[in-house]
């Protein structure tokens, strides 16, 4: 059993900023749970506090069941990534991985057949006599995994892994370090400030922002229905676009007026938004739910807006294309690269009714 379970943990560190507010949270056994947030929002610290390496404030860290709040870092059962990898320079790959074996005493033989078999699962065989500064980016980075896999334990924990990976690459460790979380069928906690690599290899994504936990969830939830304003801003590129909208009753139907639209709300949702404490709203609309009228997917409820176009990225499988509403308030699209649009250009580009969000202006809380 390796579940981990966060209950009230706050830490507050010695100049008096709290750096993690009351976190509650449960992850469960073989879960591949992300944090992720922006830089400075306590992710690393909740690492650091689960691994044994930073004392908690207040609160209670629980490992399969134990409470592990005054267990020293190697009696936790568990191994940590480091974002630097932490490779001892002067050893070889292979004494890199053997090493926290030794110092529990294992038998040479043992350690020799461990370190083979995670040479052999990560592809690093043939380097295991090297030094790390012989290796690339990448192979440092499997050997640091490879230290991690020999100790063989309930958790392991990493922090951003893959931020020294070129870009190809770090597509290519991401599905690595998926396949191995399932060969492994052990729990992984995974910190990241990039959205993709949470995305792409959560079961499940905890967004944390200044200390405090602001959703979890399975990524596409998080993605499709996220609870406040800063979650749906933080996930998606380009960020979901935002106005400050009114709920207001027109012809006997509830309506948002925002940027000089009158947007209706479809018939599913009037009651949900009637029940709204407060017609000050957000309305947010994310890029892939704005399209080209010439490209309009079936199931979509189109509702045409004037837009007057600004830059245009091609970016090869879509366009990103900028433009304005006639009040003057700045939009992005995501639109489909067949698309004739320049910048400069006036048309009607249509928001798809069926998937915006809304929230409270005061909480930013969902409504
Ligand atoms: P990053 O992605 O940049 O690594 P993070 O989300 O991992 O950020 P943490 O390293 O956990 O963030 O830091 C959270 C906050 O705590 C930051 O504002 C940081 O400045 C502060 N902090 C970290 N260590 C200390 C310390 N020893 N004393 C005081 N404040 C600290």
């Amino acid at each position: 059993m390796a579940k981990v379970v966060f209950e009230q943990v706050s830490k507050r560190y010695e100049n008096g900023f709290v750096a993690v507010n009351h976190l509650n949270l449960d992850i469960d056994d073989r879960e591949f749970l992300v944090l992720v947030g922006p830089s400075g929002c306590g992710k690393t610290t909740t690492l650091r506090m689960l691994a044994g390496l930073e004392d908690i404030s207040a609160g209670n860290i629980l490992i399969g069941n134990t409470r592990v709040n005054d267990v020293s870092p190697k009696d936790r059962d568990i191994a940590m990534v480091f974002q630097s990898y932490a490779l001892y320079p002067h050893m070889t790959v292979f004494e890199n991985m053997a090493f926290s074996l030794d110092l529990k005493g294992i038998p040479k033989a043992e350690i020799r057949q461990r370190v083979q078999a995670a040479a052999q699962q990560l592809g690093i065989e043939a380097l295991l006599d090297r030094k790390p500064r012989q290796l690339s980016g990448g192979q440092r980075q499997r050997v640091a995994v490879g230290r991690a896999i020999v100790r063989n334990p309930a958790v392991f924990l990493m922090d951003e892994p893959l931020s020294n990976l070129d870009a190809k690459l770090r597509v290519q460790a991401r599905a690595e370090l998926s396949k191995l979380h399932q060969s492994l069928g052990t729990t992984f906690v995974y910190v990241t400030h990039d959205q993709v690599e949470a995305m792409t290899m959560g079961t499940r994504i905890a967004v944390m922002n200044q200390g405090v936990l602001q959703q979890v969830d399975r990524p596409e939830r998080v993605y499709e229905a996220p609870q406040n304003v800063f979650v749906a801003g933080f996930l998606g590129s380009p960020s979901m676009n935002f106005l400050n909208a009114t709920l207001q009753e027109e012809n006997a139907a509830l309506v948002i007026k925002t940027a000089g639209l009158t947007l209706p709300i479809p018939e599913s949702l009037q009651g949900r938004y009637r029940a709204a404490p407060n017609p000050a709203v957000i309305f947010g609309i994310r890029p892939e739910s704005i399209y080209h009228p010439a490209y309009l997917p079936p199931g979509i409820e189109p509702f045409a807006v004037g837009a007057t176009v600004g830059v245009v990225e091609p970016m090869g499988h879509e366009r990103i294309v900028y433009f304005t509403l006639a009040d003057g308030q700045e939009l992005v699209a995501r639109i489909d690269p067949r698309a004739q649009i320049s910048s400069g250009e006036r048309l009607d580009l249509l928001f798809d009714l069926k998937r915006f969000h809304l929230f409270e202006r005061d909480s930013e809380q969902v409504l």
